[in-house]
């Protein structure tokens, strides 16, 4: 396992059974309070994704900004968040997905991707995808290409990667 990997799975707390028994939480604020792995964490993504050509990050409510936003800061492109149903104040477009138990909406702003955009969707953690292919596909119906997406760790049990398949997919960790 690569030096970072080690690092970051040690930082990420487990929390068994929240938010609901038989769910192991991946809680990522142990690793984001150590200022100096977090930034390993922003170099990593950083260099993995600085020649991509990038023109916006989209970050998924909430985690996904903290993740998402230094991460735009450092390729000198523009942040775009993407928010749980009734949070944005101007003109949107909505995508409803389906969550382990019951559905939930994503929306964006209509006037946050031009179209041809090159967009790189970002969130802390992949678990079953349907967060990030619910964004993707927001992006997409703005006229936006999807580059690829990004997370600092996943589960990869949950096979995230297969419903997001024909995107890149990168990630700094994995768990089993
Ligand atoms: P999914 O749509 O199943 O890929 O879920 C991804 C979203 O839910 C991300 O925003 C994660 O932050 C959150 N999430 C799902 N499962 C977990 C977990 N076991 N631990 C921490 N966050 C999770």
């Amino acid at each position: 396992m690569a030096e970072l990997e080690k690092d970051v799975k040690k930082a990420i707390r487990n929390i068994p059974d929240y938010p609901k028994k038989g769910i192991a939480f991946k809680d990522l604020t142990t690793l984001w309070e150590d200022g100096r792995l977090t930034r390993r964490v922003t170099d990593a993504l950083e260099k993995k994704w600085s020649k991509a050509r990038l023109d916006k990050i989209v970050g998924i409510e909430a985690r996904g900004f903290i993740v998402g936003a230094p991460l735009a800061d450092r390729l000198g492109i523009g942040f775009v968040p993407a928010r749980k149903v009734g949070k944005l104040p101007a003109k949107k477009v909505s995508v409803n997905y389906a969550l382990e138990y019951g559905r939930q909406g994503l929306e964006m702003h209509a006037d946050s991707i031009a179209k041809g955009d090159r967009v790189l969707v970002v969130d802390d953690l992949l678990a079953t995808g349907g967060t990030s292919k619910a964004a993707a596909a927001l992006v997409e119906k703005l006229g936006g290409k999807v580059v690829g997406l990004t997370f600092v760790t996943e589960l990869s049990s949950l096979k995230g990667r297969e419903k997001l398949s024909g995107y890149e997919v990168y990630t700094l960790s994995s768990y089993d």
